[in-house]
């Protein structure tokens, strides 16, 4: 069955045929979280698909950061209205490093899917 956009954007999969992964490990691999695929072991699609692309997810990165920094700082005053400074800058930290692997590789795949104009070519044709 034939993933639509969002799934295949949530589960790291290729644009073009949303069958193969883009990353070579688990996201929980803390050593290997980082390594991708150049190209779809699926249909062959280069993920990079100019050179240097992937920079401009540091940009989508940084969003990330910025969106994780609002959430933890609303949600502690929300929770927690009179805690200390402390508690609202470790907490930030804290919960920023444990988004790295989720920021990296997010930040690439909406890359790829918000400003890579990949169209979807359907699942590759099955070989004998
Ligand atoms: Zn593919």
């Amino acid at each position: 069955m034939a993933l639509n956009y969002w799934q295949a954007l949530v589960q790291g999969k290729c644009p073009s045929c949303r069958k193969g992964n883009m990353y070579k490990y688990s996201i929980f691999n803390p050593t290997k979280f980082t390594e991708m695929h150049s190209n779809c072991p699926v249909c062959g699609f280069k993920f990079e698909i100019e050179p240097g692309f992937f920079y401009g997810a540091m940009y989508v990165g940084y969003a990330i950061s910025v969106a994780t920094i609002i959430t933890v700082f609303t949600a502690i005053n929300i929770l927690y209205p009179k805690a200390d400074l402390s508690i609202f800058i470790g907490s930030i930290v804290l919960a920023v490093l444990l988004m790295i692997p989720v920021n990296f590789r997010y930040s690439r795949i909406m890359m790829l899917y918000f400003f890579g104009n990949v169209k979807y070519k359907g699942e590759p044709k099955q070989q004998q």
